[in-house]
């Protein structure tokens, strides 16, 4: 007898997914993140769609595909010299069936539209999978905060805010930090939208610890990861102590992956930034990293300075024209790419595995292409997805929230004990999730399965809205 659940007359699963896909490609045309992004979660949910007629029926992924709200604007500021500048600003609200939108606000160059999509329909699933009552959302601007002065920062931030303060509200849409916002442009936001909305609330996690902010929330996404990646090991029984372990970028995600990693005895032996790559043979010990620190949050210089103060390490400057990231060539037990999208490549992961890598827990956003993530697991390696694997920062802003709304603040040690048991609770969701589904050890569709069917439950409970 057949096991399909396929009524007659309605499309089979593959099909669906195939008919959503292309109306995806053709509502938003070169967007080729948001295109990318779309293609994994569907892929995993042909399996959901099987055992559920009932999502296609109430057309859940044409509607979970598209965002709810996406507001577009501009930003004019001067710089330092009276000039005009302006830049684009973006918020996309992108689903809040289970709860007000939430997710980081990311200033860089490179940030548009398609970008800010994939990052915001990543969200949805990621902060499901935390357990918190948060929906997915995530804006930003071309504006690039290198080089500028604390002053142009400020200037932009405040007229960011400006038009930005009408769309969102502590139980409508909570931003935080991303790529090239941290705690001083945090401040500067928070600080223009209670002066505009004459009320101090958490509109806003990621906040200075005097005014509201959480304990943990820096350390969050990088601690998280780690976190999950003992979880992948766990199953093998095995652990993090000796193994060596790459990290790319040198942001916050990066530095606090490396500080987690020192706890737990492993040895980090990498940072990078767009400039290039640094490599520490003899490892980055507690003095190191607190060297790197300083470099970039306080001095905000170029990682290639490292290896001016510590001569045994080497630096590899940034070549466009390879085809690969050299940081992947370096031998290793782990990886935790944790600067960018797209940073592994399908010859980065073949590196990566020849060379025999036994983890990769991604602290950035959807850091391995489609072919690099197929190649991670077909050789089984133990692969945590991003918005499984580093879902340990929105879950902390989701603990800010809830010390916001009570006018409480808890200690270092009650915030990192709720962070740890999330991410075990979000690693569990997402290894018998894949097992219930067919795929044992796949937490690709574990995590996508995992944290579509709350979203999506949610969504037919609330009717057509
Ligand atoms: P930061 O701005 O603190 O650091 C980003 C780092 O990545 C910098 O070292 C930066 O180098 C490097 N980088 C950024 N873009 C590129 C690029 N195109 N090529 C090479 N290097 C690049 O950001 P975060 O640490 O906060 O974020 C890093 C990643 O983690 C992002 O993917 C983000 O979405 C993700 N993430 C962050 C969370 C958080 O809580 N902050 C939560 C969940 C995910 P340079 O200075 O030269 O630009």
């Amino acid at each position: 007898m057949s096991t399909t659940l396929t009524r007659p007359g309605t499309k089979a699963p593959a099909e669906y997914v195939e008919q959503v896909m292309a109306l995806v490609k053709a509502k938003n045309p070169a967007e080729p993140e948001f295109h990318q992004a779309v293609q994994e979660v569907l892929d995993s949910l042909r399996l959901v769609l099987q055992r559920h007629p009932e999502y296609k029926e109430a057309k859940i992924l044409e509607r979970i595909t598209e965002p709810e709200r996406v507001v577009m604007f501009r930003v004019p500021w001067f710089d330092d010299h009276g000039e005009i500048q302006v830049n684009r600003g973006f918020r996309i609200e992108m689903n809040s069936a289970i709860g007000p939108y939430k997710g980081g606000l990311r200033f860089h160059p490179s940030v548009n539209l398609g970008i800010l999509k994939f990052l915001a329909f990543e969200q949805v699933f990621k902060n499901s999978l935390t357990t918190l009552p948060m929906g997915g959302g995530k804006g930003g601007s071309d504006f690039d905060p290198k080089g500028k002065s604390d002053n142009e920062v400020m200037r932009f931030c405040q007229s960011f805010m400006t038009e930005l303060q009408r769309h969102i509200g502590p139980d409508t849409d909570v931003p935080a930090g991303d790529i090239g916002v941290g705690g001083r442009e945090i401040g500067y936001l928070f600080g223009q939208y209670k002066r505009l909305r004459n009320e101090f609330t958490g509109v806003l996690t990621g906040k200075g610890l005097a005014w509201g902010g959480s304990l943990i929330r820096p350390e969050a996404t990088g601690y998280g990861c780690v976190y999950f990646a003992q979880e992948m090991l766990k199953t093998k029984k095995d652990s993090l102590e000796g193994k060596i372990c790459l990290v790319s970028g040198s942001g916050n995600v990066s530095q606090y992956t490396v500080e987690k990693l020192l706890d737990l005895r492993a040895k980090p032996v990498t940072f990078s930034d767009s400039d290039g790559v640094m490599y520490d043979p003899d490892g980055i010990d507690r003095e190191k990293l607190a060297f790197v620190m300083e470099l970039k949050n306080a001095r905000r210089g170029r990682i290639r300075e490292y290896t001016e103060k510590f001569k045994k390490a080497i630096f590899i400057p940034t070549d466009v024209k390879l085809d690969h990231n050299p940081l992947w060539a370096i031998k290793a037990d782990c990886a935790f790419p944790s600067a960018t999208q797209n940073e592994i490549n399908a010859k980065d992961a073949k590196t990566l595995i020849d060379n025999g890598i036994t983890v990769v827990a991604e602290g950035a956003n959807m850091p391995s292409t489609l072919e690099a993530t197929k190649l991670f697991l077909e050789a089984r390696v133990l692969y945590g997805p991003a918005k499984a694997a580093n879902a340990g920062g929105v879950a902390t802003s989701g603990l800010e929230m809830a010390q916001n709304s009570q006018r409480m603040a808890w200690t270092r040690e009650e915030v990192d004990d709720k962070l740890h048991k999330i991410m075990i609770a979000i690693h569990k969701n997402c290894y018998e999730t894949a097992q219930e589904y067919g795929t044992p050890g796949n937490l690709v569709n574990g995590a996508n399965i995992g944290g579509f069917l709350k979203v999506a439950n949610s969504m037919l409970d609330q009717g057509l809205v």
